[in-house]
């Protein structure tokens, strides 16, 4: 028997945990060590226990967990094309504006943003973005937005303070995997909702409504949408909230590629829409305005009837207090961030990324065996496999696995999605290398594809 307990969760065996508080290791004095032998008291020494927590074993990256175990060894005769990261400044050719940057300049020479904000943000860094974002049908004031390190954080505080352990949120399949990393690590259950790649990844309403139960929480709503590049009408949005609505559950709107969209479609913003559900929208400064590595998110509290009432807002403010938000030199910028980037910054990275994907989509929608879903927004475009026509391989990891193997180029298998036998391209690539992608793509495909396969329809006849 140890005689070292670990405070920490399961580790405690429950037998000693009476009149100890906190976590830590505990000696316990045995009387007994006086007449044991030296054998018997060497084993009897206190020994390290030093173990992971319970949440951090339940924190699961499924994109990492993914990619870790794939074998990717690109061709040494071509040179790499990551189709694969989320992150649209690393090829340097969508650049931050000039009016981002200087505002920044500014904050820091101007020595007032050097200490501590409080825990929600500056009033007038809030007051920004509720001017910034506040519209006659969904009004917004300061005390509406909490500011927070970046969209993630913004989603963990919205997840935090709307569930408990045991309840469950409503997520989109396809969709971003941070919604079930969190919720997981906090012991509250996923349930996935389908989104339909042929009604453009619109949400199957019958099956989302099917998962509601007495536990459920809330409903995580993404749009524009990462990985599906897709942009709900007006019209879906309100039968989205007509059922949130009628089951009376409150909405995590994760709206942080909100007005990303390619021109000829329309962004709309849940909130304006709601006549009822309370909604936690969630943004930030990573995409639209392409310094993801600035951390600069936000919540803004949408609760015209007072459904969510002073608790929530209280609860917010609560758990903002547990470590501080976004670092006060980009809270100190963020007012000229947004009011004075110019118009044709945001013109210009939407046409950059319509243009990419319409490159990629026509490319690939000619290549057999390959189903690309054109997008209305964000930065990604899946690309459906009709996997039985590549009898080489199982899913789409083996997939996009080999496609680095021979072409050099890796995609995203959509089994990080929760969305099997697809693929995810980001489409901020430059567009010299997503013509070169494509090729490869098509050469790879027209090397494995199978046109015709002995499915059990043929084999009935
Ligand atoms: C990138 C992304 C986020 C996270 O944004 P950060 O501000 O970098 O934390 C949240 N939701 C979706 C759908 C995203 O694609």
């Amino acid at each position: 028997m140890s005689f070292v307990v670990k405070m920490n969760g399961a580790l405690n065996d429950g037998i000693h945990s009476k009149g100890m508080n906190g976590n830590g290791v505990h000696h316990l004095s045995v009387r007994t060590h006086v007449s044991v032998n030296p054998a018997k008291l060497k084993s009897n020494r206190p020994r390290w226990t030093v173990r992971p927590s319970e949440m951090s074993k339940k924190t699961l990256n499924p994109i990492r967990a993914i990619v870790d175990g794939m074998k990717l060894t690109p061709n040494p005769e071509k040179p790499m094309i990551a189709l694969s990261i989320g992150d649209p400044t690393v090829f340097g050719n969508l650049p931050t504006d000039d009016t981002v940057l200087q505002a920044m300049k500014e904050a820091i020479d101007s020595h007032k943003f050097n200490g501590y904000a409080p825990s929600v943000g500056y009033q007038k860094s809030r007051d920004a973005v509720a001017n910034f974002y506040s519209c006659p049908e969904a009004p917004l004031e300061g005390k509406d937005v909490i500011l927070a390190s970046g969209c993630s954080q913004a989603i963990e505080l919205a997840i935090s303070v709307l569930c408990n352990p045991g309840d469950n949120i409503l997520i989109p399949r396809p969709g971003f995997s941070l919604y079930k990393t969190l919720a997981v690590s906090m012991g509250i259950q996923v349930k996935h909702y389908n989104l339909l790649p042929e009604k453009s990844w619109k949400i199957d309403l019958k099956h989302l409504e099917s998962l509601i139960d007495d536990k459920t929480a809330c409903m995580i709503i993404n749009n524009p949408s990462n990985p599906c590049g897709s942009v709900f009408s007006k019209d879906h949005l309100h039968k989205i909230l007509s059922v949130a609505s009628r089951n009376c559950i409150p909405i995590l709107a994760d709206e942080i590629y909100g007005d990303m969209v390619f021109s000829g479609c329309d962004f709309q913003s849940l909130a304006p829409l709601s006549s009822d559900v309370p909604i936690l929208s969630c943004g930030g400064l990573a995409k639209r305005w392409l310094v993801p590595g600035w951390r600069m998110g936000w919540i803004l509290i949408h609760d015209r009837n007072n459904i969510f009432g002073t608790g929530i807002r209280e609860g917010l403010v609560k758990l903002s207090q547990r470590i501080l938000g976004p670092c006060t030199v980009v809270q100190g910028a963020l007012e000229s961030i947004l009011n004075d980037t110019p118009p044709e910054f945001y013109q210009r990275t939407i046409s950059f990324l319509k243009s990419n994907s319409e490159i990629c989509f026509s490319e690939l929608s000619t290549v057999p065996g390959l189903n690309p879903v054109m997008p209305s927004g964000a930065m990604y475009i899946m690309v459906g496999i009709e996997i039985e026509h590549f009898p080489e391989f199982q899913n789409d990891v083996e997939f996009t696995e080999r496609l680095v193997t021979e072409q050099s180029v890796f995609c995203l298998p959509a089994t990080a999605f929760e969305y099997p036998n697809f693929f995810r391209i980001v489409v901020t690539v430059p567009e010299d290398m997503m013509i070169e992608a494509c090729i490869r793509i098509r050469e790879f495909c027209s090397r494995h594809y199978l046109p015709r396969s002995l499915d059990s329809h043929e084999l009935d006849q």
